[in-house]
């Protein structure tokens, strides 16, 4: 009989049900029983000794002891006794609980609502230990009868003088002559209902178990076998049934590498057939030429482009004459020259008859590119314009019918520039500065500008140093170029930390820099979630400052996202032009600004800034020819991982070095700027922090394989194939993520 135990809903395995299925379904995401085989341990534990309790030491790592029940004591508020059992048969309660009118209640009358705390004491001969719980209490003080023995796991603790264990995994007693399963058993990352609803990880173990006698021999091979044999895999069988329980750390490695590679290999397999597919469509706009825009601009550059940003105008300008379209990420840290290349990448464009746009996160990022191209461009002769939501109605109109009939060649704006009502005449060239601000829908719309339905080429460009192995899976499909070296004459930052006591010392320090004539950015945290409680740090601040630097000869300047634009124009304004020496700010002053005379940043609070963060705000001193300085100020006391990323900060100034950490401290899923982007699909084994070189290679291997038939249409890429069919896979249209 042909059965299909593999693909049928979880609820049928053998201790599921579906109470439990559901569970399974909308926390794990779990529909069938080989939805489960997939779902794997996040560690092991050796669980083959049983330990004395008398030789349990207090903090030691995961123990296991066999002992008998002494006593079971339910606790309320403040230690009272509601009830309590022993060996000793003993029942009492201390009377006192409201509820039970002084007497001791029955064990029928106990009202759990009542307690708090659930006591256990074990004895397994060698000593005694407690067992405490706070959540489940009813269930597991019905089940630990005194005198009984059980198997009780976890991290023991001291408490008082007293050894404890809070929320042990507990176990029937393994019988004698025969041992748990495995010398090794996985833990299964759990949720909070799926602990209530007693999907412990010993009930995982068993679930898995009964999921591999099932249905382990119709498991089928998603690799070929040529992609195994050359790779040196293990089958999938094999892997599936050892990174469960492992026979032994040798078996354990090989079904973890297997299982890591087949996930980032189809992933990279996903992403690259739709950048192969892509670059076969003839669709991009051919831009055969520089034109004399171009080399106007080129010839009458103030300072020679570095080599980076000379590499990088090439790809991109070999990839805007292809004929197909082009789809670049642009990565260089702040004040490597970015906005230089997307001014001459802008005239390409106009050489060939189209229009360009520049998008920013920001209004005052616009204005400021703004600024700046328009002083670039002033020899082309090429029209530029400003389009953002502060533009007036009248102007707005005219701007509409100029990118309408062609007039203007390239127009610089903010979100504004997306709206239905702008359309172009031949939009040939997107640009998107920051690209993290927006999202991906955002993006999606700038394709369809054109009357013709040609999409323009698209140049995304971003501050923030993703490391290779994100940037790879984020935007696997994207070409992405780097400016690696920044422009010359640039001297090093130099970075300290300080405590809140050194402010005097700040404070002179500050005073003398602005009697060299230099200008001072401070900056506040500005978190969501305390957001009141951040403005009022934020005032305050600012006003201890004036105190501190009081007018005249000092003149502060505050901005934040609080005020109406035109203060914060104004004051922005007052800044940038040196009319004030001080700005105090919150973080809106992160992406981009550009005041060449500030050379100090005080980072407030520094220690609730992100690593990346903290990198960008330093990057908006340094600019100039003078020596600057970023303070780090921070509380008196700073956990120890926020204390690493002040030192690091203070050990470097290269940001992918910066990024690469960042990613091994928090996790790929958490770095700064990728927030909104996400995996395209989310990893259940492989670590973008750790599995760097598998990942290198699994793309490497990818490329070669679709090299050769970019359809996976030959028949020894069937398996493959038919992976990709798969949901995950298919739900995405990559194409659209720029
Ligand atoms: P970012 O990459 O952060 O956008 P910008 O484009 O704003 O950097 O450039 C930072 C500063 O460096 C600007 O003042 C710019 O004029 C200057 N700059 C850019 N390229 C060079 C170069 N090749 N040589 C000297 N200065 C440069
Ligand atoms: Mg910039």
């Amino acid at each position: 009989m042909l059965t299909d135990t593999l693909n049928s809903d979880i609820q049928y395995l053998p201790g599921v049900g579906p109470k439990r299925a559901a569970l399974l379904r909308s926390e794990l995401g779990v529909t069938t029983v080989g939805d489960l085989l997939r779902v794997y341990p996040f560690r092991y534990i050796d669980r083959s000794s049983v330990q004395r309790i008398a030789d349990v030491q207090p903090d030691s790592a995961f123990i296991q002891v066999q002992a008998r029940v002494v006593s079971a004591t339910l606790m309320a508020q403040g230690g009272r006794i509601v009830y309590m059992r022993s060996t000793s048969g003993a029942v009492r309660g201390d009377g006192t609980i409201p509820g039970y009118n002084g007497a001791t209640p029955s064990l029928k009358e106990i009202k759990y609502n009542t307690v708090k705390r659930l006591s256990v004491l074990v004895d397994d001969g060698s000593g005694q230990m407690e067992m405490v719980f706070f959540k489940g209490i009813r269930y597991t003080f019905e089940r630990l009868e005194p005198g009984m023995t059980f198997l009780f796991f976890g991290k023991p603790a001291m408490f008082g003088t007293r050894m404890n264990i809070v929320h042990p995994e507990i176990d029937n007693p393994v019988p004698v002559g025969q041992t748990a399963q495995g010398i090794m058993t996985g833990v299964y990352n759990s949720t909070e209902k799926l602990k209530n609803a007693g999907i412990t990880t010993r009930v995982m173990n068993r679930l898995m178990d009964n999921a591999l006698a099932t249905s382990l021999g119709e498991v089928r091979e998603t690799l070929p076998q040529y992609v195994l044999q050359e790779k040196g895999l293990v089958s999938l069988q094999y892997a599936l049934k050892n990174i469960h329980f492992p026979t032994d750390a040798e078996a354990l490695r090989k079904a973890q590498y297997r299982l890591k590679f087949e996930e980032l290999f189809l992933l990279q397999l996903a992403l690259l057939k739709q950048k192969y597919i892509r670059s076969r469509g003839e669709k991009g706009i051919p831009m055969p030429k520089v034109g004399p825009a171009f080399n106007r601009c080129y010839e009458s550059l103030p300072y020679e482009l570095t080599g980076a940003q000379k590499r990088v105008i090439r790809e991109i300008r070999s990839d805007m004459m292809s004929g197909s379209q082009m789809n670049r990420l642009l990565q260089g840290d702040v004040g490597s020259g970015k906005t230089m290349v997307a001014v001459l990448s802008a005239l390409i464009a106009v050489g060939n008859g189209c229009q360009a746009c520049i998008m920013a996160p920001t209004e005052v990022l616009a204005q400021q590119h703004f600024a700046n191209i328009s002083r670039y461009l002033a020899p082309t002769g090429v029209e530029v314009r400003l389009l953002t939501g502060n533009t007036r109605a009248a102007a707005r109109r005219e701007i509409h019918a100029g990118l309408e009939d062609g007039s203007i060649g390239i127009i610089v704006g903010t979100h504004a520039l997306i709206e239905d009502t702008v359309r172009f005449r031949k939009l040939g060239l997107a640009i998107i500065d920051e690209q993290h601000r927006f999202g991906v829908e955002q993006r999606a719309r700038l394709w369809n500008k054109n009357t013709d339905g040609v999409p323009p080429h698209v140049l995304v460009m971003t501050a923030t140093p993703i490391p290779r192995t994100l940037a790879m899976t984020l935007y696997g499909d994207l070409d992405i170029s780097v400016i690696d070296e920044m422009p010359p004459g640039r001297k090093p930052i130099q970075t300290l930390q300080i405590t809140e006591h050194k402010r005097p010392a700040l404070n002179k320090f500050m005073r003398d820099q602005i009697a060299l004539g230099r200008q001072v950015f401070v900056v506040y945290p500005l978190i969501f979630e305390s957001e009141k409680l951040d403005y009022q740090n934020l005032q305050q601040g600012y006003e201890r400052i004036v105190a501190d630097f009081p007018f005249p000869p000092y003149k502060v300047a505050i901005v934040h996202g609080q005020q109406p634009v035109e203060e914060k124009t104004f004051n922005m304004d007052a800044f940038a032009a040196g009319r004030a020496n001080i700005l105090v700010s919150t973080t809106v002053i992160e992406v981009g600004v550009d005041v060449p005379n500030a050379s100090v940043m005080v980072i407030e609070s520094a220690e609730r800034f992100g690593l990346s963060q903290l990198h960008q705000l330093r990057g908006r001193v340094g600019r100039g020819s003078d020596k600057s300085y970023c303070v780090l100020v921070h509380g008196m006391k700073v956990s120890k991982e926020s204390q690493k990323r002040l030192d690091l900060l203070c050990q470097t100034e290269d940001g992918f070095v910066l990024a690469e950490e960042d990613m091994k401290m928090r996790g790929p899923g958490d770095l700064e700027g990728t927030q909104q982007s996400g995996l395209p699909v989310s990893l259940g084994i492989a670590s973008l922090a750790r599995d760097g070189r598998i990942l290198s290679d699994a793309r490497d291997y990818a490329d070669f394989i679709l090299a050769g038939d970019p359809a996976l249409e030959k028949p020894q890429n069937e398996p493959l194939a038919r992976e990709l069919r798969k949901d995950k896979y298919e739900k995405h249209d990559y194409s659209q993520i720029s």
